[in-house]
């Protein structure tokens, strides 16, 4: 299958070899690198992708998630454009009034987002997020689960997808540093949670709680591998006694979940939630939001808590906590994700139908050939795993799936023209229907023909 997908793309080949030149890797993100090279694309339509070699692909990967509505909607381009001519300016650096008109949506569909900021991507928003929690709290660690991504970032970039073998214990996993570079001083103050299990997550945090200002969670691990409720119902519970702050990072599933989130879904309420992805529409953007006097702390209380060199105060710590960015709350971005919502508002029932079409199609598909396989996810997301087991509850029942065969598939998949990336979960949006679906469950059919 290799051979055939290298016979098929030549020009992303050549194109990869100059990109590497430019580039480590020819990828400005490692995720977006893998073997033999890329798929350079070059246009993107609806629920399709086009590359430079002609082909075209059934989207699946959809900018891991962030666009919903597909490629090019013209009711966003339309918005974009309505808001540039309307005010003028692609920037205002000033407060205006798309940044109400979102936080009063936000609010209006996360009623735990009391008060909110933006910020200019996800990684930023779960950043400023952990900063509030340091804050309100005044401890310094912060707990994060075994498999749960939030950002690049030295503080959360810990255990994410550790070697097995680093991994340490199932109900006591190790902080384990994802890159080189980190500084280890967050080995010891992030503590790694077992996820799914709340018992031994309980003991831990009992034993730590004078430390841990926050725990920071997906509330669906990688979008895809849902929290059980009770374990949701017991964090939330346990959280409170101990005093620790329960964030929830929706970055992926708000608004792929349902319009409220997994916040709506498992009717809990966080004390700080983080967004981003679907709601830049394709736009780089963030927002964190919660209790009021939480995102009060930020509140500027007079001018001299504004940051200015020439004022800043002479000794001790600032009783505001610092929170800035030049493009927060970008207007253009704020009409392309109001313009989203605003459509989803109507077409996200479609979505989710969509994607149980698929999954059960899929799910057919596999149990005619006789090969045990789950679709594990909830919303417009799910991920195809290959194993034996009754149930993907966290990480490491996901280590054991059987990626050699799934790997395989991608690629077959691929050379026929249903793009997600080999091994990534599938985000759906609302331009996949009934066509799409019925071609991608034909090649499915090929491909497991040709495997087994
Ligand atoms: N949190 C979660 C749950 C995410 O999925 C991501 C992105 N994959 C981030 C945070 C970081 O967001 P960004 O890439 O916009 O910085």
């Amino acid at each position: 299958a290799v051979a055939e997908y290298m016979r098929r793309t030549p020009k992303s080949k050549s194109f990869s070899e100059k990109a590497k030149e430019i580039m480590p890797g020819g990828v400005t993100a490692n995720i977006k690198s893998f073997d033999p090279y890329p798929i350079i694309m070059e246009k993107g339509k609806g629920a399709y992708l086009y590359d430079i070699d002609g082909n075209e692909y059934i989207d699946y990967l959809l900018s891991y998630g962030a666009l919903m509505l597909g490629h090019g909607h013209p009711k966003i381009v339309q918005a974009i454009q309505n808001q540039i001519e309307e005010d003028g300016t692609f920037l205002f650096g000033t407060p205006h009034r798309l940044e109400i008109e979102m936080g009063e949506k936000i609010r209006q569909l996360y009623p735990s987002m009391e008060m909110i900021r933006y910020t200019n991507s996800g990684t930023e928003a779960t950043l400023l997020a952990i900063r509030m929690a340091h804050a309100y709290t005044g401890k310094r660690k912060i707990a994060k689960f075994e498999g749960h991504y939030h950002g690049g970032y030295d503080q959360v970039l810990l255990s994410v997808n550790p070697p097995v073998s680093a991994a340490g214990p199932a109900d006591e996993p190790r902080s384990v540093a994802e890159s080189k570079g980190m500084d280890p001083y967050y080995e010891d103050h992030t503590v790694v949670l077992p996820f799914n299990n709340l018992e031994a997550t309980a003991d831990i945090l009992t034993r730590k709680k004078d430390d841990i200002a926050a725990i920071i969670m997906e509330p669906i691990q990688g979008g895809f591998i849902p929290a059980e409720q009770s374990f949701m119902d017991g964090l939330r519970k346990i959280t409170q006694e101990l005093d620790i702050l329960l964030i929830f990072d929706e970055v992926k599933t708000g608004f792929r979940l349902g319009l409220g989130g997994a916040q709506s879904v498992y009717n809990i309420k966080p004390d700080l939630t983080t967004l981003g992805k679907v709601i830049g529409g394709g736009f780089p953007v963030g927002i964190v939001g919660g209790k009021k006097d939480i995102l009060q702390a930020s509140a500027p209380t007079s001018s001299s808590d504004v940051f200015d060199s020439s004022q800043s105060k002479k000794s001790g710590a600032k009783d505001v906590l610092f929170h800035s960015g030049t493009y927060n709350g970008h207007p253009t971005i704020l009409a392309a994700g109001l313009a989203t919502i605003k459509i989803l508002e109507d077409d996200i029932d479609h979505v989710f139908s969509m994607t149980d079409q698929l999954k059960m199609g899929i799910q057919k598909l596999f149990a005619n050939r006789g090969i045990a396989m789950q679709t594990v996810g909830l919303g417009s997301i799910f991920n195809v795993v290959i194993t034996e087991k009754d149930q993907i509850r966290h990480y490491r029942d996901l280590q054991q799936a059987d990626f050699a065969l799934r790997k395989e598939l991608d690629f077959h998949l691929l050379n026929d023209g249903i793009y997600t990336k080999p091994m990534n979960r599938y985000s759906m949006a609302t331009v996949h229907g009934e066509k799409e679906v019925s071609r991608t469950l034909e090649s499915y059919e090929k491909a497991l023909l040709k495997l087994v």
